[in-house]
């Protein structure tokens, strides 16, 4: 299950973090997550839950934002929201676009409690 994996490295990673800050627990954690990333932000949470049992990322509030696709056109340069990782550009017509966003997956910002 990839958002098993997923929610560990972050609790792993927010742990690290917390503790370099000398804090003792994580209060509130925000990701950016981008629609093609292939992530279900609710599987996200459960999982997040559960990694963080026993951890200073436990209890610590998760919140996922979703970021839209955008795609630019290779062949005009034309940017523009997509949708689907297969898009036709609305200004050429051509099929060669590349996904500039919606693939991230971030970590925006952590807090913690000291
Ligand atoms: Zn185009």
């Amino acid at each position: 299950m990839h958002e098993m994996s997923l929610a560990i490295s972050i609790v792993e990673l927010v742990s690290e973090k917390a503790q370099a800050a000398g804090a003792q627990k994580v209060t509130a954690i925000e990701l950016e997550v981008g629609r093609f990333s292939g992530l279900m932000a609710e599987a996200l949470v459960f999982c997040f839950e559960a990694a963080a049992r026993n951890t200073p990322a436990e209890g610590a509030e998760l919140v996922i934002y979703e970021i839209d696709g955008l795609g630019n056109c290779l062949g005009c340069g034309h940017s523009f929201a997509v949708d689907s990782l297969l898009s036709q550009c609305p200004k050429c017509g051509g099929y060669a676009v590349e996904t500039v966003q919606g693939k991230e997956l971030k970590l925006v910002s952590l807090t913690v409690d000291e």
